[in-house]
């Protein structure tokens, strides 16, 4: 790979993180207090395999339910461990 790809792909790899962090629908405090919080009751509690701390945590926060829960399920996160698992997983990889 000569120096010109490597700064093509460089140039991609910031773009797509861009894009990515364009489409956070939170903060990053609020996505790091989010996924704090769903982590803590999953550890404790388990996963029931709904968005029942996720939910919660966005209820409590006057957050935009639909938008937020669009965005975990484009990433991975189909229920509270998922949301863990991917799309903190996301989030800490483009943040
Ligand atoms: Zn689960």
């Amino acid at each position: 790979m000569n120096s010109n790809d490597r700064d093509r792909k460089k140039e991609w790899k910031r773009e797509q993180r861009q894009l990515a962090r364009a489409a956070f629908p939170m903060s990053d405090p609020l996505l790091e207090s989010l996924f704090n919080m769903v982590n803590e009751h999953v550890e404790d509690s388990g996963c029931d395999h709904t968005f029942r701390f996720t939910k919660h945590w966005i209820a409590e926060h006057r957050q935009a339910e639909a938008s937020v829960l669009d965005w975990l399920n484009s990433h991975g996160g189909f229920c509270d461990c998922e949301v863990i698992a991917n799309a903190a997983d996301h989030w800490e990889q483009n943040r």
